[in-house]
């Protein structure tokens, strides 16, 4: 038997006891040892984000192999691993054009399939990555690290370049690193919250700015966008330089309309981009985490166990100035 944490139905959650699934030949057996909380489960758990209830969350873990099926080939028992949680079917038409992040047969650990919210978790080979000596908790930010680095290769980041990155919450502050890993010679970053201000300076940026309205206009070669705020959205096309780039990457609201000046965009010459999850970026991501180019060590705020992860949710939507990624550690 072994603990998880179940949305039944939107707005409710169990934590269960669940009886070990057999493996099939292709599927290992994963004993999660950190799991973070992510806007994404936030949105499951209020029923606004296309998942198949009842579902156990959790799409940002890491674990030990604990069991493997018979045709396994990559692992063994006690290998430490992360997960990449969209699984493609690689025959559809998307998936056979490397878009496999629009897989039209898509399936996500944690949205669609039993997650990593849970002490246990059954999850397919050609899911699963090795992570080596890399930290768990480190490790669990394989996830959201790729989905950055996914944006960023849709834009270029040139050497001397200038760079703002609106919101600096865990996403923001891995933009941030990765512009300046890109030779960025000035990352601005926009935040109102104190103490992820503070963590922005700790991370290095050049620039803070509490009101964007402070910024000059036409002063940066690429404007990111992490906080899927509409109003703020809007006025990236006023930031960004002639022929420079925008790239939206927060996830706005259903349903609301962007309000931008045509002639602007035509007469600036932009490149305007959009991401969507990530496709094959998790190695990429286990190499920055390993070599330490990325540091995600000061952006873990709260450590709970599986009982709370209500409690963690709560946090991230309460907004607390002190609130960075709330990792659950199903073991404890
Ligand atoms: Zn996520
Ligand atoms: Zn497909």
């Amino acid at each position: 038997m072994f603990k998880a944490i179940r949305i039944v139905q939107p707005n409710q959650i169990n934590l269960v006891n669940l009886k070990l699934l057999r493996l099939q030949a292709d599927e290992v057996l994963i004993k999660v040892m950190a799991s973070g909380i992510c806007g994404t489960d936030i949105h499951i758990l209020r029923g606004d984000y296309i998942a198949k209830y009842p579902i156990i969350p959790g799409h940002e873990f890491s674990g030990t192999i604990e069991k493997i099926g018979e045709s396994v080939t990559r692992f063994k028992i006690g290998d430490n691993v992360a997960v990449e949680p969209n699984i493609s079917c690689d025959n559809c038409y998307n998936c056979l054009n490397n878009r496999q992040n629009f897989c039209k047969n898509w399936q996500a650990i944690g949205v669609t399939k039993s997650g990593g919210m849970a002490q246990f978790v059954v999850v397919p080979e050609k899911s699963v990555f090795n992570i080596d000596k890399l930290q768990f908790e480190y490790a669990a930010f394989m996830e959201p690290l790729s989905c950055v680095l996914y944006g960023l290769m849709k834009v270029n980041i040139n050497p001397g370049d200038s760079v703002v990155v609106f919101g600096a919450g865990p996403i923001g502050i891995l933009f941030l690193q990765m512009a300046q890993l890109q030779g960025a010679v000035h990352v601005s970053v926009l935040e109102n919250l104190a103490s992820r201000a503070a963590l922005a300076e700790q991370y290095g940026a050049n620039q803070i700015v509490r009101n964007i309205n402070d910024f000059e206009k036409d002063d940066f070669d690429l404007v990111i966008d992490a906080t899927g705020v509409i109003s703020l959205m809007e006025q990236t096309i006023d930031l960004v330089r002639t022929g420079g780039a925008v790239l939206l990457f927060g996830v706005p609201p259903a349903g609301k309309k962007l309000k931008l000046e045509g002639m602007k965009i035509f007469q600036k010459g932009l490149t305007i981009v959009s991401s969507f999850t990530s496709v094959r970026n998790s190695y990429q991501a286990i190499a920055l985490l390993e070599a330490g180019k990325i540091d995600v060590s000061g952006l873990i705020s709260h450590r709970l166990p599986l009982s709370e992860f209500e409690r963690g949710i709560k946090l991230i939507e309460k907004g607390d100035d002190d609130v960075k990624k709330v990792m659950i550690l199903p073991q404890h």
